[in-house]
């Protein structure tokens, strides 16, 4: 199970929704199964279509865990681009697919293209925010 921070969940959504009808890209930061914020990646790294890129960076940040992109379409299957680039980018990848509402327009995928399930860390665990020393929304 992978978790995510409720602000890390508002922001994919959002940011996915500004960026329509292109993708949205970013990088996932956080625990091992914890998702606490995005990294954006800017689009000049990336031209118009995520199914271009050529990545060979890969992140010198080990809080790094994975990549979020967004689809312009109402399927979050991964194309085998994406499977290429999960495989270099780290072990958890989110998908959002139109229209970008909830986290039911969100697939997670391992770096095999595994389904994973999702859940909002707020709803699961009860943790006061201002306790939780790793909070970085504060
Ligand atoms: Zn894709």
């Amino acid at each position: 199970m992978v978790l995510i921070r409720k602000n890390a969940l508002k922001f994919i959504l959002n940011a996915s929704k500004r960026t329509y009808p292109r993708e949205f890209i970013g990088l996932l930061r956080g625990g091992p199964d914890i998702i606490e914020e995005i990294l954006l990646i800017p689009r000049s790294l990336f031209g118009d279509n995520f199914s271009v890129i050529e990545f060979n960076m890969k992140p010198i940040d080990p809080s790094i865990i994975g990549s979020v992109h967004s689809h312009p379409s109402h399927s979050y299957e991964p194309s085998d681009a994406d499977l290429r680039f999960f495989r270099k980018m780290g072990f958890i990848h989110l998908i959002l697919k139109y229209p970008y509402q909830s986290i039911e327009d969100i697939a997670t995928y391992d770096m095999n293209g595994n389904r994973l399930p999702l859940h909002v860390l707020e709803d699961v665990v009860n943790i006061k925010k201002d306790d939780d020393p790793r909070n970085p929304w504060k």
